[in-house]
């Protein structure tokens, strides 16, 4: 007989048995104690009464709702990314919904119409940062409930993630700048963990970048650990391909390949200056000179 495409009913089965799954997996973490605080949020304080996860068709575009010791999952998202036979599809859901969790516990923009207000403010870049601060918890916290995952594994996830979202026209240009920059520092982070220029734990914050075109020779490059307090860890000069290439990440069109920008990024913090390297020495005592 022929392969036959799956019938909806069949489709709906294997989601809802993942998606129990799914739950299960999240309830078993939930179940060993919490940390007190990861990266200043009193995690075991504000979810410490969590006990068991569900899904449902929540509204208003919410992603997860905590309902005492229950917390709800939207179903949609979930069900797109979570398959409990791939490790990396397991881990990116789990660490969609910490990120998520930590947006509504602990940093008031779990409701979407907050994150419009927000976006209407020109709130573009502190958008960004919440969005970054909130991937850098999930890691952290899961890396802690599961340390066979390394921040590093998890960063890589993560970000590699992101390359399934990349920016459409629909989206304004101060958006699509977000998501770049968004998806720039998260790969950084996970090469500055890869190549030792970070320690690989969470105390240290995480990585981001800013870079500009420079004159018509050479770009600039920052790399920023945002501690606190924030603190720049080095600077690059940027070939003018290179600053053009950045510009081409999570483009609604040709948007520049992982494996472009992972070539890229390898090679930038491979040659960054120090702060150090910056400071000129000091004048020497005027006695000296005599
Ligand atoms: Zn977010």
């Amino acid at each position: 007989m022929p392969n036959q495409a799956p019938t909806r009913r069949q489709r709906t089965t294997v989601r809802n048995k993942n998606l129990s799954s799914l739950c299960t997996e999240l309830t078993q973490l939930f179940d060993q104690p919490l940390p007190a605080t990861i990266y200043g949020v009193r995690i075991r304080k504000l979810l410490g009464a969590v006990r068991t996860f569900g899904c449902a068709n929540l509204r208003c575009e919410d992603k997860v709702r905590i309902d005492g010791s229950h917390v709800v999952l939207d179903l949609e998202y979930v069900s797109r990314t979570y398959d409990p036979s791939d490790e990396r599809r397991r881990a990116d859901a789990i660490l969609f919904v910490l990120h998520e969790l930590v947006h509504l516990i602990a940093q008031g923009i779990g409701a979407k119409q907050t994150v419009r207000k927000l976006r209407r403010a020109g709130g573009e870049t502190s958008l960004l940062h919440a969005d970054l601060c909130a991937d850098h918890i999930a890691t952290a916290l899961l890396h802690r409930l599961a340390p066979q995952w390394s921040l590093a594994f998890l960063r890589d996830v993560q970000s590699m993630s992101l390359t399934s979202f990349p920016s459409t026209d629909r989206h304004t240009a101060a958006a699509r700048r977000r998501k770049r920059m968004r998806m720039l520092a998260l790969r950084a982070d996970f090469w500055a963990r890869r190549l030792g220029l970070i320690s690989d734990r969470a105390a240290d914050g995480y990585i981001y970048l800013e870079h500009g075109q420079g004159s018509r020779r050479f770009g600039d490059l920052s790399v920023l650990l945002q501690g606190p307090p924030v603190a720049v860890l080095g600077t690059a000069r940027l070939g003018t391909k290179e600053a053009a290439a950045l510009e081409r990440v999570t483009a609604p069109s040709k948007p520049l390949p992982l494996s472009g920008l992972d070539d890229l990024l390898v090679h930038a913090l491979r040659r960054l200056s120090t702060p150090d390297q910056h400071l000129r020495p000091a004048d020497p005592p005027r006695a000296a000179l005599r």
